[in-house]
């Protein structure tokens, strides 16, 4: 008895210091991202002499502990006989990635490489020299250790889409396999045979419940739209309450969830700060051989004597592909690079459009301290446990079968926060002034996106050096039918304010009053257009820079095996590889990606 009486006291003492650490950690990492400074370039990792170490020899190489290179590394690594190693630029994850709800300030810290789109046309007019900015993770667990956390699978229309394209099936099993399910909000409506839940991927739901998301709710199923688990083979319209990568409420990014479990495997090496300068192709044999990289300032040589499987994502994937010899000829040849293989490496960026929708309403809410709120953390509750999103409602534009369009309404984002908010978007000083002076003192937010844009985009490279960074030119909204579309959602929200669920909080839709569109009435079609043109944002999902495909006259860059086209021994494994946008947040599809390029390596897919 008075063992457990002391037992008990130590239990609350330690629960206390944790709670405090925890408050002190969160209140650090706030203050650091305050401080912080995005790179502009990579030149922290070049080498300071050109001497090349030999680092060794490994069966495969793995360029990128992103979303998809965790999961490529940790399946690779089963088999005990195969040496792995897995490169991250970046560092391990830290409090400001593990709680959710610091995704603002994870996207304004080390763990974000700071890109930026090049000056654009037709969009992010109302950001600074019209350049979106451009967020992709740096770090062990890659974007996902930056990203809002949503778990969202592709529509059925995408999965045949994709099958049909590389002629075997793509199917949800591969989403169960990495898939580790429990619901934790009794309001979510789940299919449960839908879900995995052995799998080392963590997905709960978002538990952040309040009036404001209780009154979207009610208001999409006024308007027709069902109650339903948005995760199912189908993916149809509807709305619920968001399945969330999380584990007890902490982020759920892939390299805590593949990796660090599987750490002590004697097979597997991490080398973490370790910046790819280019995979070293042999020209004859076009046979991927080694790779370059840098660490502490050091150049190393590593050799592959199977395979080297390119985890850069997007962005970066291209480039390391590009500063290798594999790309247009007319690109490599302008910066000295010999050619290895004629491809269309960069050609075909794709992304979803984004748009922050300001909502006006009456509800007062109780604020929370950080002390409760590190509590209820703990406890797996409140706003730590989310990146303010909470639940999602998709649409569909064309009266199709498959969403096209979805609102994720953000409950609880606190009423401007103008310096986050400028650094995170990189407003412009009169269109942030302008934002501020519209926006009324009790605001929530949707995330509006587009889910399947026309407009394509570009990455290539700014120069021959590794440590340049590339050129964006995302070149969203340059299609009309996007900004239609966009347009058509503008559209749902003034429905959704006509029911009685959205005037029970007196939720309205708030028109910034801009500047710069005042050349058309107020309110009006153009008037939105002339909005969307100046705060559309990338939606942070891109895709399609090495896309797959059978051929590659037809832009193809990786088979239907995810092997580059013409060059031995190498592969793509991220989201750059899916050639067109899927109908859903990007991060899952990465994770099947990973399986599946690790499952053919293995052999287990042998039925082409
Ligand atoms: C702010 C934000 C919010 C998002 N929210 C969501 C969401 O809620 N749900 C969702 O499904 N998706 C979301 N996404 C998209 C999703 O996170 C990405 O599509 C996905 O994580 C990309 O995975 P990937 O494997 O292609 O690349 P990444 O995860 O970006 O991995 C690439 C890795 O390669 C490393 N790397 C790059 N170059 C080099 C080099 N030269 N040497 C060594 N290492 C290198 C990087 O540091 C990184 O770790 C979000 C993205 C962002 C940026």
């Amino acid at each position: 008895m008075i063992l457990l009486v002391i037992l008990a006291g130590v239990h609350c003492q330690n629960h206390k210091d944790l709670v405090e650490e925890y408050e002190d950690r969160i209140s650090k990492a706030i203050k650091d991202t305050d401080t912080y400074t995005l790179d502009t370039d990579a030149y922290r990792y070049k080498p300071k002499s050109n001497e090349i170490k030999y680092f060794g020899e490994f069966d495969y190489i793995v360029i990128g502990a992103g979303t998809a290179g965790s999961v490529v590394a940790s399946r690779l690594s089963e088999t005990p006989s195969k040496r792995v190693l897995l490169l991250e630029a970046g560092k391990a994850p830290s409090t400001v990635t593990e709680v959710p709800q610091l995704a603002g300030q994870a996207a304004f810290s080390d763990y974000n490489w700071g890109f930026y789109s090049t000056p654009q046309k037709q969009a992010c007019q109302g950001y600074k020299d019209n350049r979106c900015a451009f967020a992709r993770g740096r770090g062990a667990g890659g974007s996902s250790l930056i990203s809002y956390s949503v778990y969202s699978r592709f529509s059925f229309y995408d999965m045949q889409r994709l099958s049909n394209l590389t002629g075997y099936e793509w199917t949800i099993d591969c989403y169960k396999k990495s898939e580790n399910f429990t619901q934790t909000n009794a309001d979510a409506i789940i299919e449960q045979s839908a879900h995995g839940t052995t799998g080392p991927w963590h997905v709960e739901n978002a538990q952040t419940n309040n009036v404001r998301s209780d009154a979207f709710r009610d208001a999409n199923e006024e308007c027709g739209q069902p109650l339903r688990d948005y995760n199912t083979v189908f993916h149809e319209v509807g709305v619920d309450n968001l399945q969330l990568n999380k584990k007890h409420g902490k982020r759920a990014d892939t390299f805590t969830d593949f990796v660090m479990p599987v750490m002590d495997r004697s097979n597997l090496n991490v080398s973490l700060e370790s910046y790819v300068v280019r995979v070293e192709i042999d020209a004859e044999s076009k046979s991927a051989d080694s790779v370059l990289f840098t660490k502490n300032n050091v150049l190393y040589r590593v050799k592959a004597t199977k395979e080297i499987i390119v985890s850069g994502g997007t962005v970066n994937s291209p480039q390391i592909l590009q500063l290798s010899g594999v790309g247009r000829p007319a690109l490599l040849n302008k910066f000295n690079i010999s050619v290895v293989q004629d491809l269309a490496v960069g050609e075909n960026l794709r992304d979803h459009v984004a748009l922050v929708i300001t909502m006006s309403h009456n509800v007062t809410d109780e604020g929370v301290d950080l002390k409760t709120a590190v509590e209820e953390f703990l406890d797996n509750k409140g706003v730590l446990t989310a990146a303010s999103v909470d639940w999602v409602a998709f649409y569909d534009s064309t009266r199709g079968e498959y969403p096209d369009m979805e609102l994720v309404i953000m409950p609880n984002l606190p009423t401007p926060v103008p310096e986050m908010d400028a650094k995170l978007f990189n407003f412009a000083k009169e269109a942030m002034a302008d934002m501020i002076a519209s926006t009324p003192p009790k605001v929530f937010r949707f995330l509006a996106i587009l889910l399947d844009t026309e407009s394509v985009g570009s990455v290539s490279l700014q120069s021959d050096s590794p440590f340049d960074y590339p050129l964006i030119n995302n070149n969203i909204l340059s299609e009309t039918e996007d900004l239609e579309k966009l347009y058509t959602l503008i559209n749902i929200v003034r429905n959704l304010t006509r029911t009685e669920g959205f005037k029970r909080i007196d939720a309205k839709l708030v028109t910034p009053k801009l500047s710069a569109c005042k050349g058309s009435e107020f309110d009006s079609k153009d008037y939105w257009l002339c909005v969307f043109r100046q705060f559309g944002l990338p939606g942070y999902h891109c895709v399609g820079s090495c896309p797959l495909g059978k051929d590659p006259k037809k832009g193809a860059v990786v088979d239907p095996q995810f092997k580059v086209h013409g060059v031995e021994k190498l592969r793509v494994a991220d989201c750059s590889v899916l050639p067109f946008l899927i109908r859903a947040h990007t991060a899952a599809t990465c994770i099947m990606v990973g399986e599946m390029v690790s499952d053919f390596i293995k052999n287990y897919i042998l039925f082409l």
